[in-house]
């Protein structure tokens, strides 16, 4: 089992006995919500606007960083130089209003499956996004009830690195009386998957858009899912083997 393999993998790098997972840190654009799309649509509108010549499919390997690192990498390949602050501010507003012209995202499909598998482990989940976006963070409640209450949240306010640093992580793990030997991060993109493997967790990357399972491999994932729905129907698998492992 592929499973099997990637935990004994885990432990025999973190130079392990065992590993209980108590907390389950989750990514939100791609992983809880299918919002990727119209993240690269918002994007791919504004730089194109801005006499930026850049892709579509480019801007899922950008996800998980800031608006701000994202703007300065396409000004420094188009001009030569960084955003000003005031451009970054403006910018950034201007993409958030694109995005929120879209459609509404829907919830990724297995993702409700997969918290709900989480918490019947009575593992606590925790969200660690890059994003500020109100649209969607203020969905949360409705969408996954009980699953990321007010204080079980890191969000972009929270961090001064976000990721690939691992600080993201950090925080959620501190958000959930944890740490790195019992926690789980899930993410779809490869700087989210970066950060939690820096941070010690065992990670799990699925791909959910464009990025191929290899980029997500390798970042750093102890164990990769071709899809949400996936992922949601083999976690109880992995996490009996946990229980096993001890
Ligand atoms: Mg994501």
């Amino acid at each position: 089992m592929m499973e099997q393999k990637a935990i004994a993998e885990y432990l025999r790098r973190r130079d392990l006995m065992s590993f209980a997972p108590s907390a389950a840190l989750i990514d939100m654009d791609g992983t809880l919500y299918d919002s990727m799309p119209l993240h690269a649509q918002a994007w791919h509108r504004l730089m194109m606007e801005q006499g930026v010549d850049c892709t579509l499919d480019e801007f899922y390997m950008y996800e998980g960083r800031t608006g701000a690192s994202t703007i300065n990498l396409l000004f420094q390949r188009a001009f030569g130089r960084d955003a000003s602050p005031e451009e970054v501010a403006e910018l950034y507003h201007r993409k958030t209003v694109y995005f929120n012209e879209l459609r509404k995202p829907v919830v990724m499909p297995g993702a409700q499956k997969m918290v709900a598998e989480f918490l019947s482990h009575d593992i606590v989940t925790v969200l660690v996004t890059g994003s500020g976006q109100h649209s969607l963070i203020d969905r949360l409640s409705e969408d996954y009830p009980g699953a990321f209450p007010e204080g079980r949240r890191v969000t972009s306010r929270d961090v001064s690195h976000g990721k690939p640093h691992p600080e993201p992580f950090f925080k959620g793990m501190e958000l959930a009386g944890a740490s790195p030997e019992n926690s789980i991060a899930v993410d779809n993109a490869p700087m989210g998957v970066m950060a939690g493997a820096a941070s010690g967790a065992f990670t799990i990357g699925v791909t959910t858009g464009p990025v191929p399972r290899q980029a997500l491999v390798d970042a750093g994932a102890d164990i990769v899912y071709d899809s949400m729905p996936e992922m949601a129907e083999r976690l109880p698998l992995l996490l009996n083997f946990f229980k096993t492992s001890i």
